[in-house]
């Protein structure tokens, strides 16, 4: 019988078992395999580190290997309002990295904990002490016995859906990678309210163009072609992917979308809802979160500490949500962009 069993080894999960591995007994599952080269998932993402999640490492005194960095680094977005074709730049403080090392870097730092990957979950149950947590390891079915659940499990939290009833807006994010034409430095966000409500994204990661787009779940691939093809006059040249990837995002309407867990079985990260729903950002919350629960589990009353912890992040959330209305109404957007408040000038 473990004390916890954690579910999911993203950001948030390994930062949980780092932070309470010495002191309970406690099992990660992550369906990812640490060894890079194997063709098992890999968590598609755009692999910025914004200032956010800067400073949640910061707290936590680590410091990113090189080996996890990507190149290059960048320093400004090229923001692209398609509807009104208007381009500014803005100055971004983002670190550029290989959001797999990313992971497995965190993963590593785990002490105490027991990791077992390449392992996905299937199903979870109710028994008599606790839960029963079923997955399946290069073909083998396992079962594990557990007091409490965690799941950071990411945007489709199979921890969400068997427990939980809430529910949250999703997008549906597509990535393909290109061999990059342009060997300038660029990160570009591109708008285009026909198309989606949320935002598209083009950005140079060691010698490739990643071209990535958050899409409301119905016709979301039309939809990308079309965002692809409408952003051919700002220089992307997107024929011939060498991969596509896809998954589910969630991004909150409203901070009751967010679900933080009952008694014995918690939600951290994307699983809970704790995102930026403005620009997609959720390392930081993922951290941010791990930590609230850590925290929270040297007290008797968990779920309620832990809700209290969150508070912060609600009202972070709350803010983006404030800022997501400017960045994704068009008039707005346009005046703010035509203000050039904040904005940089290029020199070319
Ligand atoms: C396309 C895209 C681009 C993004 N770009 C950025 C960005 O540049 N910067 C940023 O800060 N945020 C970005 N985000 C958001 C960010 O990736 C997530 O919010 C963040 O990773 C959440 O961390 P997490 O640990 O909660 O979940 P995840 O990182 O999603 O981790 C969940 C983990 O659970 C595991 N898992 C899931 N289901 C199972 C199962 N059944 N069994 C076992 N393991 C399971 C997965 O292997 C995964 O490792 C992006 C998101 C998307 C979709």
């Amino acid at each position: 019988m473990r004390d916890v069993i954690i579910i999911g080894g993203g950001p948030a999960g390994a930062t949980l078992a780092r932070l309470i591995g010495q002191n309970h007994n406690v099992l990660l599952i992550d369906k990812k395999s640490s060894d890079e080269s194997k063709t098992t998932f890999k968590k598609p993402c755009g692999g910025l580190i914004a200032p956010d999640a800067q400073r949640a490492l910061a707290r936590f005194q680590l410091e990113i290997p090189t080996e996890v960095l990507a190149n290059p680094q960048l320093f400004a977005v090229k923001t692209i309002d398609l509807q009104a074709r208007r381009v500014t730049h803005y100055q971004r403080f983002y670190l550029n990295v290989n959001r797999h090392r990313f992971d497995s870097w965190l993963l590593s730092l785990v002490k105490g904990a027991d990791v077992i990957d390449n392992a996905r979950v299937q199903k979870i149950e109710k028994s008599k002490h606790g839960y029963r947590v079923s997955f399946v390891r290069e073909g083998t079915v396992h079962i594990e016995e557990t007091r409490m659940i965690v799941g950071a499990d990411g945007a489709d939290s199979i921890v969400r859906k068997t427990f939980f009833k809430r529910k949250i807006r999703q997008y549906m994010a597509i990535q393909q990678f290109f061999n990059a034409s342009e060997t300038k430095p660029l990160y570009a966000s591109l708008f285009d309210h026909t198309l989606t409500d949320s935002y598209g994204w083009g950005l140079i990661k060691d010698g490739e163009l990643i071209f990535g787009a958050a899409l409301p779940l119905s016709d979301s691939r039309k939809n990308f072609e079309m965002l692809k093809e409408r952003s051919r006059l700002y220089g992307f040249d997107c024929d011939a992917p060498l991969v596509t990837e896809a998954c589910l995002v969630n991004s909150p309407r409203s901070i009751r979308e967010i679900e933080c867990g009952t008694d014995n079985i918690f939600l951290i990260g994307e699983a809970a809802g704790f995102i930026s729903p403005s620009s997609l950002e959720g390392i930081s919350y993922a951290m941010d979160s791990a930590l609230a629960l850590a925290r929270a589990m040297k007290n008797k009353d968990i779920i309620k500490s832990y809700r209290s912890n969150c508070r912060k992040l609600k009202v972070k959330i709350l803010l983006k949500q404030c800022k997501s209305i400017i960045l994704y109404t068009p008039l707005l957007r346009k005046l703010v962009m035509i203000s050039k408040i904040d904005s940089i000038e290029i020199v070319e």
